[in-house]
């Protein structure tokens, strides 16, 4: 058996056709083949909990992956065989020193913002405290007190602001400053021995930017907006890391380069021998 191979996918508009953009009538299914080879190992990488990423998986076809990292970094589990997921411990330990021993219940209780509502406890985890809040409020200085205060009490968290577009909300996650996808990633390849070089990314959007933007083989999808794909272009530049981003463009195999094509096309730059492991009859 050749080398393995580790390949870490967002979900979605990068293996999820979910965007505005088309997808290639075959990219699917050739991914499919592609992961079917017992040299890849497949690992989804998703803000996704884990109900939403099963969802996506039965709603779009996706093959069963080895590991999910899922919640924006926070939970890395292991998938077996008979589709058993199971939280890895190791992970939750070592993300869980950057609250210096506090809950995420105590952390909320450090907080004192008008401005941020708590999620439905479905949405938060043992490393994921997250909340609602008005677009109109004022995300700097919520962020500015916020750090204050933990810095105080020995606490390193990320804040990670987005938008629920449909509802028109923000959103903010706190969460152990070194649980983001990049971190989770390196996570996986030590604890799988695997040498980096065996790995590949593919992401589309902005929480997809510390990886493509690290050492690591990594592609951006052709859906992914000309503002990100700059943005990585500038950044991979800045560091002299150009040889480890690949952004797709499309006539690769008769696809357009979004979704899973552009997956496809840079994983096939990355490792040329899986060229022919993702031909379909
Ligand atoms: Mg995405």
């Amino acid at each position: 058996m050749a080398e393995p191979i580790l390949i870490c996918t967002d979900l979605d508009r990068t293996l999820l056709p979910n965007g505005p953009q088309p997808e290639s009538a075959d990219a699917r299914r050739r991914f499919r083949t592609l992961v079917e080879h017992q040299e890849i190992q497949l690992v989804y990488v998703t803000g996704r909990d884990q109900q939403l990423v099963l969802n996506a998986m039965l709603m779009y076809q996706l093959p069963q992956p080895e590991y999910v990292i899922a919640d924006v970094g926070t939970t890395i589990y292991r998938i077996d065989a008979d589709g058993e997921w199971t939280a890895v411990q190791e992970w939750q330990q070592q993300i869980d020193r950057n609250w210096n021993g506090y809950s995420r219940q105590q952390l909320a209780e450090l907080i004192h913002q008008r401005d941020l509502r708590l999620q439905e406890p479905s949405k938060q985890n043992l490393h994921k405290l997250s909340y609602y809040v008005p677009l109109k409020a004022k995300q700097q200085n919520i962020s500015a007190a916020i750090q204050t205060v933990f810095q105080q009490h020995g606490i390193q968290a990320s804040l990670i602001w987005s938008i629920d577009e449909p509802n028109g909300i923000g959103l903010l996650d706190i969460v152990p400053a070194s649980a983001s996808k990049f971190h989770a990633i390196e996570f996986l390849l030590q604890w799988l021995q695997l040498n980096p070089s065996q790995c590949v990314f593919c992401g589309d959007s902005g929480n997809d930017m510390e990886v493509l933007l690290s050492p690591l083989n990594s592609v951006l999808v052709a859906n992914s907006s000309a503002a990100i794909q700059q943005m990585a272009r500038a950044g991979v530049s800045q560091q002299g890391l150009e040889p480890s981003l690949y952004i797709a463009t499309g006539d690769f195999l008769g696809m357009n380069g979004f979704y899973s094509a552009g997956m496809l096309e840079g994983i096939a730059h990355f490792f040329p021998h899986t060229y022919d492991w993702m031909q379909i009859s």
